[in-house]
């Protein structure tokens, strides 16, 4: 494989699957099954779930809601999916770990870096919930913030597109992919891959972002074998 260790980020949508609202459970063994077939290959996975299926600080705030108040919602949202991720996991063969970034230790193991390394070492695949653990953030920059702390070798952003366009594909028939583009170019065309903090703090550590359709079987296993699908983010 092409990859050793990687970081996955899910988004809480993508567990929707074609629901309005929480969690398609078969969307969700779905995504166990392709994360299995990389933990057969020996291939170290850490996840990164969000939360916006069930709850986003923003959408609260701007109903009158405290921001900070709102986004401790939505921590505990990814929470949520986190213990759904699990369970779909495990019921797939795969030993698995939650580790929430605020603790709640009946519920997950605190993260705890060192013990997220040893999991993912054993062949455990590591669920992180809880984003970063404070507000005003977004998962996508926790997913950043662990892929740099367990050195993965790449974040894998699985969405519902095949990559990264010159404009957004849903909205515009003439819109082409990128195969490759370096992060300056991503900034200078103000493309949208992740948020400004989250991509900032990858460029900076020169971590690469693969974007791929995460909802195409088999398309997981074919970027962490090296094969060129979606949309790699490079210096
Ligand atoms: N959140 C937060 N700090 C974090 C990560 C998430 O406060 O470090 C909150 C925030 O309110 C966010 C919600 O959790 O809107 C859900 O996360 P996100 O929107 O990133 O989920 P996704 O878009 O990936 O489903």
């Amino acid at each position: 494989m092409h990859y050793k260790r990687v970081l996955l980020k899910l988004s809480g949508e993508a567990l929707m699957g074609n629901r309005q609202y929480g969690i398609d459970p078969e969307r969700l063994n779905d995504y166990a099954k392709e994360i299995k077939t990389l933990v057969d290959k020996g291939v170290e996975v850490a996840i990164v779930i969000g939360g916006g299926n069930i709850f986003r600080g923003v959408a609260g705030a701007s109903k009158g809601m405290d921001r900070v108040q709102g986004d401790h919602m939505g921590m505990l949202a990814t929470v949520i999916n986190g213990l759904a991720l699990q369970s779909a996991c495990e019921n797939s063969g795969i030993q698995t770990r939650l580790q929430s970034a605020i603790k709640i230790n009946e519920v997950a193991e605190p993260f705890i870096r060192r013990k997220a390394m040893r999991h993912l070492e054993k062949g455990r695949v590591v669920i992180f919930g809880g984003g970063t653990g404070n507000p005003y953030f977004t998962t996508d920059s926790a997913a950043v913030l662990r892929a740099i702390e367990i050195e993965a070798d790449v974040i894998l952003k699985g969405t519902r597109v095949d990559g990264i366009y010159t404009e957004d594909p849903e909205q515009n028939q003439n819109a082409t992919k990128f195969d490759f583009i370096t992060f300056e170019d991503v900034l200078k065309k103000g493309l949208k891959v992740m948020d400004t903090t989250a991509f900032t703090l990858s460029q900076e550590n020169e971590l690469p972002i693969i974007v791929f359709d995460m909802n195409t079987r088999g398309n997981l296993f074919k970027v962490v074998s090296g094969e060129n699908i979606g949309t790699k983010v490079n210096l």
